[in-house]
């Protein structure tokens, strides 16, 4: 429940891409899902996802349909953020391919498609010392590596050689894998947990 006794509202990004089943993960745990496509569709939204799919179609369509403003006021006025996979490419900061960054909202150098072309897909159990310690299910798909990590990003999981895929930065999440993909709804939970928390980018 928010402040007003509702329950929270969390918008998924939904011009391409991975929509569904962060929908339905939203409301398993009780939340109310919105599907975002146009700048009123963000109104009165407690979180945002912003799904896996092609980061360079998904740039091309948040500009297209005027969203890209809207989204960093949302996430300026304390909105928390979840970017997985192509989300996490267009949160942050720096692009290890030269690429320009999209919205620059974590302190994260990632490399697109960094898992390599012959490993397109792979699950794998993660070491999750920052979701409560279980191990969490990884399922990653054409997955960005983080290549780089500010000192404010705190890592909530890592793969089996030690990278970090799941990371935050105060209210700014991003996962490498697609936790909408598998039954455990610890990110999720964890982004509706920030809600209300306050503004600011450091935790
Ligand atoms: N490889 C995609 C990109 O670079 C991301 C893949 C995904 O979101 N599953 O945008």
């Amino acid at each position: 429940m928010t402040s007003e006794g509702r329950a929270p509202r969390v918008g998924v990004l939904a011009v391409q891409g991975a929509v569904r089943e962060h929908v339905n993960a939203i409301r398993e745990i009780d939340a109310e899902p919105v599907e975002v496509r146009l700048p009123r569709d963000l109104v009165d939204l407690d979180a945002l996802i912003l799904p896996g799919g092609e980061s360079t179609t998904m740039r091309k369509l948040i500009d297209a349909y005027g969203l890209r403003e809207p989204i960093l006021s949302l996430a300026r006025g304390g909105a928390p953020l979840l970017g997985t996979c192509a989300g996490m490419i267009l949160l942050a900061d720096r692009l290890a391919d030269g690429e320009a960054p999209y919205f620059g909202l974590l302190d994260l150098e990632v490399r697109r498609n960094g898992y390599g072309r012959q490993l397109d897909s792979f699950e794998t159990d993660l070491d999750a010392p920052g979701l409560g310690g279980q191990p969490l299910h990884g399922v990653f798909i054409r997955a960005p590596v983080v290549s780089d990590l500010g000192p404010d990003v705190e890592v909530l999981a890592r793969d089996p050689d030690g990278m970090p895929v799941a990371v935050r930065q105060g209210r700014v999440m991003a996962t490498a894998f697609h936790p909408e993909l598998t039954g455990d709804r610890r990110m999720h939970r964890l982004l509706v947990s920030l809600i209300g928390r306050g503004a600011g980018r450091s935790a």
